[in-house]
C-alpha cells in the first residue's frame, strides 16, 4: 500500500499553500462580517482551483477527489469562508451539472465556473424539510416542452450571487422519494426571489429562495423519474468534500495551539513545557492524522462516487474531530481564545457547521448502521470490514 500522494498533488497543492498563507491567511478574519471574498475567489480561478470539478473540454481540469480534498484541506486551513465559498464550485452542483446538462448549458455555464466568472448555488432544504428528502414540497410541474417551479429553499449559501440554481424538486406531484428530481434555474430568470435572510457563526450568509411560477424549457428539468438515488450518490463526493475543510481547519487550529505553546508563560515556564498541555496537542494531532487517513481513503475508494459507508465515516469522524480539536485549542489559548482577535475562535464556528451541511451526522449514523445490521453474514458471524 502506498500512502504517498503524487509528485504532481504535491506541486498542486504547494501553489495552493503558498496562496493560501501569504493572502488567504490575513485576510481571513475580515469575512466574518458575511464580505464575500471575492478577491480570494479571483485567486483560486487563477491558479485552477476553480476549474477543478470542471471537465477539460470545458475548460476545467477534470480532477480527481482526492486531489480536491487536498486544496480544501489547504483553504480551510486558513479560511472556512473562503473554502465554503470553493466549496460551492468544486462540489455536487458543478458535477450533477458537467454529468446531467444538456450540453447548450454545459458549454454556458461551466467555463464560466472555472474561470471565477459564474458561482453555483444547489438548493435543497426548504423551511419544513432538510434531511426529510422525501417529504420537499417544492414541485415542478411539466407541460408541453415547458416546465413550471413553485417551492421555497432555505438556508442557501451564495443565493444572492448565484448564476445558476441546482434545486432538488419533486416532478409533476409525485409524492414520496420516487417523484424527486433536479431542474436548473438560471440566476435572475423571472419568479425567482433570493434574499440573504440568516447571518451564520461561522460568517457567511444564507438565503431563502422562491420560486414562483418560474417557467423553464423542459431540457432545465435534468433528472426525473426516481431521481433521488442517482442525485444523493453524487452526495457522497461532498461528503468527501465538506470533511477536507474540518481536517483543514482542525490543522490550522493545532498550529495556532502549537505556537501559542511556545509563546506564552505561566509560572517561570513556558506553558508548552507542562505536560497536560503536551498531552492535549498530541491528542488532537492523534485525531488529526486518524481523521486523514479515513478521508484520504474515502476519496480514493469507488468510481464516479466515493464508498458510501466509508464517505459517511470519514464525514462523521472528520467533523466531530475538527469540533473536538477546535475546542481545545481554544482552551490552549486560555481567555483570549474565546475573542475574536484570536484566530483559533474563528477554527472552531467554522468547525461547527460541519456535521450540519452536507448529510448531519445522524443520518449518516443511520447509513452506517443500517449497512452492518443488513450486511452481517449470519453464518460466519463476520462483517466485511477493513481492506480485505
Ligand atoms: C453554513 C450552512 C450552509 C448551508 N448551505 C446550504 C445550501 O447551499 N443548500 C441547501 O440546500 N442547504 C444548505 N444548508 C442547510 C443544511 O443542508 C441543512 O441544515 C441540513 O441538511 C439539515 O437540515 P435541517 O436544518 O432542516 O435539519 P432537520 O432535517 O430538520 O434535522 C434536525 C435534526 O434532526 C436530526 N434528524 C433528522 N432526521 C433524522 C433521522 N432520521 N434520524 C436521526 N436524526 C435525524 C438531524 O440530524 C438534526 O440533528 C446549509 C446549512 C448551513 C449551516
Amino acid at each position: 500500500m502506498d500512502f504517498r500522494i503524487s509528485k504532481e498533488q504535491r506541486a498542486f497543492v504547494d501553489v495552493v499553500r503558498r496562496v493560501c498563507q501569504k493572502e488567504f491567511k490575513p485576510r481571513a478574519v475580515k469575512y466574518l462580517d458575511g464580505t464575500w471574498p471575492a478577491e480570494n475567489m479571483k485567486s483560486l480561478a487563477e491558479i485552477g482551483v476553480l476549474g477543478m470539478a470542471v471537465p477539460q473540454e470545458y475548460g476545467g481540469s477534470g480532477l480527481g477527489i482526492l486531489d480536491t480534498v487536498l486544496v480544501l484541506e489547504e483553504i480551510g486551513k486558513v479560511c472556512y469562508v473562503t473554502a465554503m465559498a470553493a466549496l460551492g464550485e468544486l462540489g455536487v452542483q458543478t458535477r450533477i451539472i458537467a454529468a446531467h446538462a444538456p450540453e447548450s448549458i454545459r458549454q454556458r455555464i461551466l467555463p464560466r465556473v472555472a474561470a471565477g466568472q459564474a458561482m453555483l448555488a444547489i438548493c435543497m432544504t426548504e423551511p419544513n424539510a432538510g434531511t426529510d428528502v422525501p417529504n420537499y414540497a417544492t414541485n415542478c410541474d411539466i407541460k408541453g416542452d415547458r416546465v413550471a417551479l413553485n417551492g421555497v429553499k432555505t438556508l442557501i449559501s451564495r443565493a444572492d450571487i448565484a448564476e445558476m440554481f441546482v434545486v432538488f424538486t419533486r416532478v409533476n406531484k409525485v409524492p414520496g422519494a420516487a417523484g424527486i428530481g433536479c431542474v436548473l434555474v438560471p440566476g435572475g430568470v423571472k419568479g425567482l426571489a433570493a434574499k440573504a435572510s440568516f447571518h451564520t457563526m461561522g460568517g457567511e450568509y444564507l438565503s431563502e429562495v422562491v420560486f414562483e411560477n418560474v417557467e423553464l424549457p423542459l431540457e432545465n428539468l435534468v433528472i426525473r423519474d426516481n431521481g433521488m438515488k442517482r442525485l444523493l450518490s453524487a452526495f457522497n463526493t461532498q461528503r468527501c468534500l465538506n470533511p477536507a475543510i474540518c481536517l483543514g481547519l482542525a490543522e490550522g487550529a493545532l498550529e495556532e495551539a502549537v505556537r501559542y505553546l511556545r509563546d506564552r508563560s505561566a509560572f517561570g515556564h513556558r506553558i508548552g513545557d507542562f505536560q497536560g498541555l503536551r498531552w492535549k496537542v498530541a491528542d488532537m494531532y492523534v485525531e488529526i492524522e486518524a481523521a486523514r487517513g479515513l478521508l484520504y481513503r474515502a476519496a480514493v475508494s469507488g468510481g464516479e462516487f466515493p464508498d458510501p459507508t466509508l464517505a459517511a465515516m470519514a464525514k462523521i469522524y472528520c467533523n466531530e474531530m475538527s469540533i473536538r480539536v477546535t475546542s481545545e485549542a481554544i482552551q490552549i489559548h486560555g481567555g483570549y481564545g474565546f475573542t475574536d482577535e484570536f484566530t483559533v475562535s474563528r477554527y472552531f464556528r467554522g468547525a461547527r457547521y460541519g456535521s450540519l451541511g452536507g448529510g448531519t451526522t445522524e443520518t449518516l449514523r443511520n447509513l452506517v448502521g443500517k449497512k452492518l445490521v443488513e450486511q452481517m453474514d449470519l453464518a460466519t458471524g463476520m462483517l466485511d470490514m477493513g481492506m480485505f
